[in-house]
């Protein structure tokens, strides 16, 4: 899959990686349409958002809209 990513403050590549694992009580959505966050992902990439000053690198992608391509199993097996 396609993914944003900010290697460094002011750095953003598009980059291949592998299909989240998903686990219990999570869904697997497949992103028809993201966008960039005015706000969040200005200061992200800028390196200023409180609390990810020193995560580089992470994804971006709050902001996105998609189908649910494995649904959530919500119980847990032994
Ligand atoms: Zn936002």
């Amino acid at each position: 899959m396609r993914t944003v990513i900010v290697t460094a403050p002011g750095n953003v590549a598009i980059i291949d990686t592998p299909v989240p694992v998903v686990g219990p009580y999570e869904a697997l959505v497949r992103t028809e349409l993201a966008c960039v966050c005015n706000n969040t992902d200005g200061e992200l990439v800028g390196g200023k958002f409180t609390g990810m000053e020193a995560a580089f690198p992470f994804a971006l992608g709050h902001e996105s809209v998609g189908k649910v391509a494995r649904p959530a199993i919500l119980s847990k097996t032994a």
